[in-house]
């Protein structure tokens, strides 16, 4: 079955033998479930290098997946990889501080006036679920509100109604979450203040925390409407709730100070990732001083990690962000962003295909629907079929998009003008392709 290329028109073959082996040995072949999505089986990765990925069986791809956000720079940037291989001969593991941690922490205090220390830990979803753990210790309160379609990771606390591969793969809550865990989660709507005000005037007393995707990242791409995130702010400080951002994504892809300059609001707990490690594990927590020195080993609220603050992800993150504040890196991977909406909208429009194109700065993705998208119920109404679709026509045309609906198109500093009027070509060609079924 798994041979059954014909259907696609691209040669995997390489491809398709290391699948049959992980399937063996890793679960559905893959180790994170979104990357079995893509049908009939996925394509393995040889290396990347700025704009393109190139496949085990020689085809390059154009890639607006990014590792899912962080290569905000593309693949294996000069200036990142000169850093890396400098630290990586001195050694890389001590239990014991480096100066590295510091640097970066001080970016990122220097870039969000909302956060005067940082905790690094290993992934966005340890940073969301050391920072529920900060609001509740910081509270002493239970509960902590979410919004449906919100992703922040695969931990226990908010895996409830959750975007990103628990949207697509059907599971929203997963088994394994126990029932006296999920009851402390509330939902509210996204862009739905009365829906936060109505659960907070019920339960607002025993909310420690109101986390939420700035942008939401996991649904596709949903923005803030108008006033939303402001309301958000007045609403938590009303209750007494703390307001956490999680800008795993937006932080450093809006821009410097991530989602909290670009909307002009303040949270009072941050969570990143993803692009402060430079495309290596990495995730952290920050806020003010008054929170975060509840923390171990100033505080009674715990957190530890072998791995945290490791040498390599802080050099890689460090990096990065030098050449996002040195450079016309920005610059590139927003223009680029805006002329991909513009011309996804202008091909789908002179189609006739019903669609939406939400876009942010170095963010977007297309909705197969008519009226906005401003939830996860207006995202759902998509026909998930056609971007399905959409993504297959593009890979065999040598154009990579996530398989799924509900993520979103990345750009970097890497795609450059020619890479997207490329890219723009070959979704002509498959929107063309979509047409003829
Ligand atoms: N929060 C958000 C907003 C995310 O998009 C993600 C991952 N895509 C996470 C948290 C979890 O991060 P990680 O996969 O590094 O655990």
């Amino acid at each position: 079955k798994l041979n059954d290329m014909a259907t696609s028109g691209i040669l995997m073959s390489e491809s398709s033998k290391l699948y049959e082996e992980a399937m063996k040995v890793l679960v559905g072949g893959v180790n994170s479930p979104v990357r079995a999505a893509i049908r009939p089986y996925p394509f393995f990765v040889r290396e990347g290098k700025g704009p393109y990925i190139f496949t085990v069986d020689g085809q390059r791809l154009i890639d607006y997946v990014l590792g899912y956000g962080p290569l905000i720079l593309g693949h294996a940037p000069e200036p990142v990889v000169k850093r890396v291989m400098e630290y990586i001969n001195r050694g890389w593991l001590y239990g014991a501080p480096t100066e590295i941690e510091v640097a970066l922490a001080k970016k990122i205090v220097s870039h969000f006036p909302s956060i005067k220390k940082v905790r690094f830990v290993n992934s966005g979803g340890e940073a969301v679920a050391t920072a529920i753990r900060l609001a509740r210790g910081y509270t002493k309160r239970r509960k902590i509100l979410k919004f449906e379609g919100c992703y922040h990771g695969a931990i226990d606390y908010v895996l409830v109604k959750a975007g990103s591969a628990a949207a697509h793969f059907g599971t929203p809550s997963s088994a394994g979450v126990p029932e006296d865990v999920a009851k402390l989660t509330l939902v509210a709507r996204y862009n739905d203040l009365d829906s936060v005000e109505r659960v907070m005037r019920s339960e607002g007393n025993d909310v420690a925390a109101i986390i939420v995707e700035p942008v939401m990242a996991n649904y596709g791409v949903i923005p803030p409407r108008e006033g939303f995130l402001k309301g958000l702010r007045e609403i938590a400080d009303k209750y007494g709730a703390l307001l956490i951002f999680d800008e795993v994504v937006t932080g450093y892809r809006l821009g410097l100070g991530g989602a909290q300059r670009y909307y002009g609001v303040s949270a009072d707990i941050t969570t990143l990732g993803k692009i402060i490690g430079g495309g290596f594990p990495v995730g952290a927590v920050g806020a003010r001083d008054e929170i975060m020195d509840l923390l171990s080993p100033r505080g009674p609220v715990f957190n530890a990690g072998t791995f945290n603050g490791h040498p390599i992800s802080m050099i890689a993150g460090l990096a990065t962000i030098d050449v996002l504040e040195t450079t016309n890196a920005y610059d590139i991977a927003i223009s680029a962003s805006r002329r991909l909406a513009e011309g996804i909208n202008d091909v789908l429009s002179r189609s006739g295909i019903d669609h939406v194109v939400n876009w942010v700065p170095t963010m977007l993705q297309v909705f197969f629907t008519k009226g906005e998208v401003i939830d996860h119920e207006t995202a759902g109404k998509s026909d998930t079929k056609l971007y399905l679709r959409l993504h297959e026509e593009l890979l065999k045309r040598g154009v990579f998009i996530a398989p799924s609906q509900f993520e979103a198109m990345f750009t970097s500093s890497s795609h450059t003008s020619d890479v997207v009027e490329e890219t723009l070509r070959q979704i002509e060609d498959s929107v063309k392709a979509l047409k003829q079924v």
